[in-house]
């Protein structure tokens, strides 16, 4: 069986050796606008890539405003503190995420509560979110929901587009609403993602994405803030620039800003990689359809998009028996160069997430234990 899977991997990816997870691919204007960087000395934060990079990245979502930073986590960081998220608060999230979620979450002096996954979205559960607010939620007359239990305010929630596939947010919108929490998209990993023909991250207040080497479009490193909101737009873009005063030789700052701009040369890149990004998305999506028939064929469960959903496939993902065959999977795959990884341990597992309130999440270590994820770059 392991044979099998490996030998099909190769049969897709025949030239790489060792078969990466995902690597970065750059195939347009890459070279050509780094020059133009180094041409014209626009290397940093001056430059006409990056509201270029911004404008691509607004156009493809249909989000109203875009902010490009320096990282997906920055762009959660200022994404929670422009929700209103401040010491002692709370935010919900899922156990099974990037770390950089629930470490955006402590950035703010917040804590993380984690709430289970579905197994179909791999993405915050609709369902057990409704029932951890009946029993925990309160919304008090201030207009804002509080934790019983802690007596904290719970100041936002941050739903992930896990692995590039979209969660239910029409339902976790709604359930959100009816507590006033506001919500941040995490959809580092899910630029061409879709659900009922929107693009992730223009249902909640803020929408994020990283540009990171790994990620589907990269900047080298690099993130954006989406949002419709004009205010949210106009803040993050002034705290991410240090909060200074526009003037021509002065230095006023009017908050504790943060540094968490995007480069030029970072944006150039970014702008090539859109330009190629449709057809990069149609040669993942036709990947994920052969590896869909493939594992089809010989009984292993794949991942795919679930009914209103149009997922880019960032990372292709299989589903095996327990986490003794997922383990043998990962050995005999490694030893012929392939890179298969397991997801991410769940986040409280980890020490610093340990103590944080936790709901049941058997879901999410089910998937833990079995789910393998198989290399996905785009085929030549
Ligand atoms: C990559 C990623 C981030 C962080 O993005 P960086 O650009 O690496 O800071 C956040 N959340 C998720 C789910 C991610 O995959």
């Amino acid at each position: 069986m392991f044979e099998k899977i490996v030998s099909f991997i190769k049969s897709l990816y025949p030239t790489e050796n060792p078969v990466s997870l995902h690597a970065p691919r750059f195939s347009g204007n890459e070279k050509k606008y780094l020059i133009d960087c180094i041409d014209t000395t626009y290397v940093s934060y001056v430059g006409q890539y990056v509201s270029r990079f911004e404008d691509e990245i607004r156009q493809y979502t249909g989000a109203d405003y875009a902010v490009a930073v320096s990282s997906g986590t920055a762009a959660l960081h200022i994404a929670l503190l422009l929700s209103g998220v401040s010491r002692e608060d709370e935010v919900i999230t899922q156990p099974l995420t990037f770390v950089a979620t629930a470490n955006a979450i402590t950035y703010c002096g917040a804590y993380p509560i984690f709430v289970d996954v579905e197994q179909s979205t791999l993405g915050l559960d609709p369902g057990k979110l409704n029932s951890f607010l009946l029993t925990n939620g309160v919304l008090r007359s201030d207009g804002k929901c509080y934790n019983k239990i802690t007596g904290r305010k719970i100041a936002a929630c941050i739903p992930v587009h896990t692995l590039g596939h979209p969660v239910r947010i029409d339902e976790i919108i709604e359930i959100c609403r009816k507590y006033q929490i506001p919500i941040v998209e995490d959809s580092a990993e899910a630029i061409g993602s879709f659900f009922n023909g929107q693009h992730v991250g223009t249902f909640g207040d803020f929408g994020i994405f990283s540009f990171n080497g790994n990620k589907p479009v990269t900047t080298g490193g690099g993130g954006m803030i989406i949002t419709n909101d004009i205010t949210h737009s106009e803040k993050a873009r002034h705290l991410t620039t240090t909060a200074k005063q526009p003037h021509p030789w002065e230095f006023v700052h009017d908050h504790v800003g943060y540094n968490y701009r995007l480069p030029n040369i970072n944006a150039a890149v970014g702008c090539a990689q859109m330009e190629c990004f449709a057809a990069v998305l149609e040669n993942k999506r036709d990947t994920a359809q052969m590896y869909n028939e493939f594992f089809k064929n010989i009984g292993i469960p794949f991942i795919t998009e679930t009914k209103h959903a149009k997922s880019n496939y960032w990372l292709n993902t299989i589903v095996l028996t327990d986490r003794k065959e997922r383990d043998q999977f990962l050995d005999y795959a490694t030893i012929r160069g392939i890179q298969a990884r397991p997801v991410w341990t769940l986040m409280p597992s980890l020490p610093m997430y340990r103590h944080c309130q936790c709901e049941p999440i058997e879901t999410s270590q089910w998937l833990e234990d079995r789910l393998v994820n198989i290399p996905s770059s785009v085929r030549m």
